[in-house]
């Protein structure tokens, strides 16, 4: 099952969810696909993909 979610801030690509795994990262409010969330470490620790929200 796919369900878009919303579209990457940075780079306007649809972010979906797949079998109720996000295909990106939501972060402060902030929705981005992963290539950008990894361009923007600092912000992103490893133990967040752990988080189920
Ligand atoms: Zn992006």
């Amino acid at each position: 099952m796919r369900e878009l979610v919303g579209t990457c801030e940075s780079c306007g690509r649809d972010v979906f969810c797949l079998d109720g795994f996000l295909n990106g990262v939501s972060e402060a409010g902030r929705l981005e696909c992963f290539e950008c969330a990894d361009r923007e470490e600092g912000t992103a620790r490893p133990q967040d993909k752990e988080k189920s929200e």
